[in-house]
């Protein structure tokens, strides 16, 4: 079946990209890759071939070292240029050979000023959503997968790393040479590479981390439980079919908490708070393993397919590993950071339901936590009705059924009626997937740990402050909740200081609690921690955790004066990625 994306320019009856072979040179002078990369297609293609594009210097397309005449024919501010080959005669097989530009929206070129050793460049990717193009011409639609082969060039002192098999690396002149070979189908969103001052630890016969060699012991320390999880994870979904699962730790820049990429997750550096407390950020991105990577949704429009079942995955493993307290914690959090989103678009917008028409939308700007936890209250919906036995087998079969290949959300709701008809019967599956805002009849959540924040915040409204006795034994995700509550209360810049040294927030290396704070703090008026928002927007470059504070910092008049001038100087910092989405709040409120 042929799949519609509004999201890419690539028509898909003309042939599927099967394979790609790359030579990639990196230049951290002009900060551009030279690319030669050889195409392989899944039949002879006969006519005209289109494929996603965006600010790529092409130089020259040929098949058997003749010429092939090209043209960039449609321009589009989300979608980028259509690169039309024409009149291919019955062609499997093409080279194009090409520059990135230094603005590449899927490269960050960082100074050694950005990385934690502080000597060495860094560069590294992030694809998705539709970045994939800004490094190399593909069909850059999820529904969309091939394998590939890579070697990239880079100066001698770097290590070059890759979400695929590392071939080894050979030393040529003043520059070393890695090869790479992937050998299980990808989507381009997944297409991955790093290159920086980078050191390897074990952590398990599977697992590993790398990292800058100053955090690559407390990194290891962080996560040594890596496999573990993974044990744990194929109790639940099944064998796990990417033979490696890797860490790759990420300069603060890299704009998600996680990135999926496969054999070799990329890594915010805010994970590594020194308790654990984050660590379920790698069991989200270890889940992608199986929902997202392996079945992955055939077009963004069915994103709430990779990051619902995935936030689903993510929350049974934490359950088998630290028991249903802690998960139903973990819940909250989650739906908290859903219900900002729906309050941000508004409950009745369409960017709350989990499938709508993204014809003209860029998946960037709607990007939010509804997919991942609206989705997975759905799922769980589906569980309760099911029954937890059942469900299991059918989330076995589900992925089995579909691994290696895209499938849309119409298709997942046909194996939904055919495989569980009678749990699909008892839930509302229209308005779970098609109508926006929250369901009433989503799953309630019970959890002690939260029982205790709730306390306290019903203390708080009575006028009682928390002792440190009371929340000293709190989880550090029981203090993030809190802090996440007190945005509903009145709270007064006296509060806010209580608080500060209650929860140690000059020194705590939590951005997640940073966060928290300020969320309530800014409307509080604390203006005594504007140098603390300042060192947060230039340490922090998570683009959620900055998204959350310039929509807060916006609102308020005090924040909303500098919070233009703010993000204009750290906008050197950040990845093209988050400047976008950051960029796009402020203008929309008028700054
Ligand atoms: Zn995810």
């Amino acid at each position: 079946m042929s799949v519609e994306d509004p999201h890419s320019f690539s028509d898909f009856t003309q042939g599927l990209i099967q394979h790609i072979n790359f030579e990639i040179e990196v230049n951290f002078v002009s900060h551009t890759l030279g690319i030669l990369a050889n195409y392989h297609l899944d039949r002879p293609v006969t006519g005209s071939f289109f494929l996603d594009t965006r600010d790529l210097q092409i130089k020259r397309i040929s098949q058997d070292g003749k010429n092939v005449e090209w043209e960039l024919d449609m321009e589009d501010d989300i979608l980028g240029q259509r690169l039309h080959l024409h009149e291919l005669d019955q062609v499997s097989e093409f080279s194009i050979q090409l520059k990135t530009s230094p603005g590449a929206s899927a490269l960050q070129w960082l100074q050694p000023t950005q990385t934690a050793g502080g000597l060495h460049p860094f560069l590294y990717s992030q694809c998705q959503m539709l970045h994939a193009r800004s490094i190399f011409p593909c069909q850059d639609s999820p529904s969309v997968r091939f394998t590939y082969n890579a070697t990239i060039k880079a100066p001698e002192a770097l290590k070059a790393v890759m979400a695929a098999e590392s071939m080894g690396d050979m030393r040529e002149g003043g520059s070393t040479v890695s090869s790479f070979h992937m050998p299980q189908p990808i989507p381009s969103y997944l297409f991955a590479l790093a290159i920086g001052e980078l050191v390897f630890q074990e952590v398990g016969p599977r697992t590993g981390i790398y990292a800058e060699p100053s955090i690559i012991d407390a990194a290891v320390w962080e996560f040594e439980e890596n496999e573990e999880k993974l044990i744990q994870a194929e109790k639940l979904l099944g064998p796990y079919l990417w033979d490696r699962y890797d860490l790759l730790i990420m300069p603060p820049a890299f704009p998600p908490g996680g990135m999926e990429n496969p054999r070799l997750t990329f890594l915010h550096p805010s994970i590594i708070v020194g308790d654990r407390s984050a660590t379920y950020v790698v069991t989200h991105e270890l889940a992608h393993a199986w929902t997202g990577n392996l079945v992955t949704n055939a077009t963004w429009e069915d994103f709430w397919l990779n990051e619902g079942w995935t936030t689903y995955a993510e929350l049974r493993i934490t359950e088998l590993l630290e028991g249903k307290d802690v998960e139903q914690l973990i819940w909250h959090l989650k739906r908290t950071a859903m219900h900002d989103a729906m309050a941000n678009f508004g409950y009745e917008s369409r960017f709350t339901c989990l499938s709508y028409s993204q014809e003209g939308v860029d998946p960037d700007i709607v990007f939010s936590s509804i997919p991942y936890a609206k989705g997975a209250a759905f799922l769980v919906c589906l569980e309760e009705a099911a029954g937890r036995d059942v469900f299991d087998a059918f989330i076995k079969h589900y992925i089995e059924t579909y691994q290696f290949t895209s499938i849309t959300t119409d298709e997942f709701i046909a194996f939904l009626l055919e495989n569980l008809p009678e749990a699909a019967e008892r839930v509302d599956i229209e308005e779970w997937v098609h109508h926006p805002g929250f369901p009433e009849s989503a799953p309630q959540l019970s959890s002690k740990l939260y029982d205790e924040v709730e306390s306290a915040i019903s203390a708080f409204t009575k006028g009682i402050l928390p002792e440190k006795k009371t929340v000293k034994n709190w989880r550090a995700l029981q203090v993030i909740q809190f802090c996440l509550d007190l945005q509903n209360q009145e709270v007064t810049i006296a509060d806010c200081k209580y608080f500060e040294d209650l929860f140690g927030i000059d020194d705590s290396a939590s951005a997640g609690l940073r966060r928290a704070f300020y969320l309530f703090a800014i409307p509080a008026g604390y203006e005594d921690i504007r140098p603390g928002i300042e060192r947060y927007v230039e340490q922090v470059g998570r683009s959620f955790f900055l998204m959350s504070l310039y929509r807060c910092m916006v609102k308020v008049d005090w924040t909303r004066e500098f919070a233009r001038s703010l993000f204009e100087e750290n906008r050197h910092r950040h990845h093209p990625i988050t400047v976008k989405s950051n960029d796009a709040i402020l203008t929309e409120a008028g700054l």
